[in-house]
């Protein structure tokens, strides 16, 4: 099958052949110590503690339930002793409330199918099992979205978006896709590919019960073709399971395909711009780890406790693909690793396009994290900024049809009023203009202040125009 994509975008040397070999290890600290869960580890509100200071707790127990709607429940990964809630530092750099665990030396589960290291949730024959037993059909969508919503699932491709909100559209009769979003373009990770190998069964399972909550949709599995292991493996499975709704469609390798709108304009064509949803699309798009994450919910009520992490770069002792505790410390994570083998220029969480530069290791590992790259050369300190040269390279990078430099200078030159009108505000932050610009400026960061400032002025005004109309309705009502 032709390999789809979308205009512009940039082929960033991809660096994943350090660790795509390396099949997931379940990490598995040991000796007491501590784990720190933040309280908001998705969009929306933040969870709220349902333990106190001095409460036992086990493996797969619930430490915080969803603050709303837009929320998700925490559970612990460890047995211990909650010893406090207080603020601690994110991955951001920011401040955070978290809960705070002193760990047991053995880690004791609430239930054993919830351990990753005695579960076989994700088998094959397991899979066949559960999907064979007549249990799915028996679903209903709201036991789908109860399940996921209970487990704490959250969009896990970096988003952390809650899923069982984003499975909850206005109309689900109008979702005719859900695609699933295995592109992994940015450079470094492969903790997704090794899950479409390793996990494939549970994944296309997971694929069928969630087109249960969407009767009219069929499901696109989109995988870039520089994994052509698993484009084949996942092309067996959905033919084996004879489900005509399930097809796999190749991507081109290509950064940031794996962007929503990108994504979403590769597999249908349909457009997107900041103020649609890809629902108002027709569209659900969901990552690999989070329909994992989904299947495991429905059937049998795990709970989400541990993340998959790429542990890599060229100062990384061994890297690999990592199935680590949520709570863990970045530090113990890369330490599983092997440490690192020189010093490091930088350390990301995240990939190298669009993750956070990290300042220190002492922070947690959250449901969200995808990585620890570091590297032993900094791309960007290379480079001071210096003048635009008007090469337009960043105008052939962006893959919204941008017009970078203009936009740069905009919001540097605080003229929100032209940053708006020439479209500033679709600017997804992917860094493809900055990684080709040859003067090394430092668009990303100004298109960010640019958002952020336009921003602030674009709700001033609708507040101002609400407050007009109410004080005209007011009026004529006199
Ligand atoms: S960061 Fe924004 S302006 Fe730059 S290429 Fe990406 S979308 Fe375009
Ligand atoms: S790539 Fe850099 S130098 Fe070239 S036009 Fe864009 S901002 Fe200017």
């Amino acid at each position: 099958m032709k390999a789809r994509t979308f205009r512009h975008g940039i082929h960033p040397a991809d660096g994943k052949s350090l660790s795509a070999s390396s099949p997931i290890r379940l990490f598995v600290p040991t000796g007491a110590g501590e784990a720190v869960y933040p309280l908001s580890q998705h969009i929306g509100t933040p969870a709220v503690p349902v333990v106190s200071v001095g409460d036992r707790v086990r493996a797969g127990q619930k430490l915080a339930e969803a603050g709303g709607f837009v929320s998700a429940p925490i559970y612990s990964a460890f047995s211990g002793t909650v010893r406090a809630l207080e603020p601690r530092t994110a991955a951001g750099g920011e401040t955070v409330p978290c809960i705070v665990l002193e760990t047991d030396a053995e880690t004791e589960w609430i239930d054993p199918r919830f351990d990753p290291a005695t579960s076989d949730v994700f088998n094959a024959s397991s899979v066949a099992a559960y999907m064979a037993s007549g249990a799915p059909e028996h679903l209903t969508a709201e036991d789908i979205r109860a399940a996921v919503r209970e487990a704490g699932v959250v969009g896990l491709g970096g988003a952390g978006f809650p899923t069982a909100v984003k499975l909850t559209p206005k109309n689900p009769d109008a979702i005719d896709r859900l695609i699933v979003n295995g592109a992994e373009c940015e450079p470094y990770l492969t903790s997704d590919h090794r899950l479409m190998l390793e996990r494939g069964e549970a994944l296309v399972a997971g694929c069928r019960l969630l087109l249960r909550l969407f009767p009219g949709a069929v499901c696109v599995l989109a995988v870039e073709n520089n994994k052509p292991d698993a484009i084949a493996h996942l092309s067996d499975l959905v033919r084996a399971c004879g489900d005509a709704r399930l097809s796999v469609c190749p991507l081109k390798t290509k950064y940031p395909q794996g962007g929503e709108r990108m994504l979403i304009r590769a597999v249908t064509g349909r457009y997107l711009n900041s103020r649609l949803l890809p629902a108002d699309r027709g569209c659900i798009v969901m990552n690999v780890a989070s329909v994992l994450a989904a299947y495991g919910a429905i059937s049998c009520g795990r709970p989400l406790t541990h993340c998959i992490m790429t542990v890599t770069g060229d100062a990384v002792s061994s890297p690999c693909n990592l199935e680590v505790p949520v709570g863990t410390s970045y530090a113990a994570v890369l330490a599983e690793a092997g440490g690192f083998s020189a010093e490091p220029e930088k350390v990301i969480s995240g990939g190298p396009m669009m993750g956070t530069a990290l300042f220190s290791l002492d922070i947690p590992v959250t449901k969200t994290a995808s990585s620890i790259l570091a590297l032993r050369h900094d791309p960007v300190a290379l480079h001071d900024a210096s003048p635009c040269i008007h090469c337009g390279h960043c105008l052939h990078a962006c893959p919204e049809g941008l017009v970078p430099q203009l936009l740069s200078a905009a919001a540097e030159q605080e003229q929100f009023d032209v940053f708006e009108k020439y479209g500033g505000m679709e600017c997804i932050e992917c860094g493809s203009c900055a990684f080709v610009c040859p003067a090394g400026r430092h668009l990303v960061q100004s298109m960010r202040y640019g958002k952020r400032q336009t921003g602030a002025l674009i709700r001033a005004r609708k507040a101002a125009e609400t407050s007009n109309q109410t004080a005209q309705k007011g009026g004529a009502g006199k």
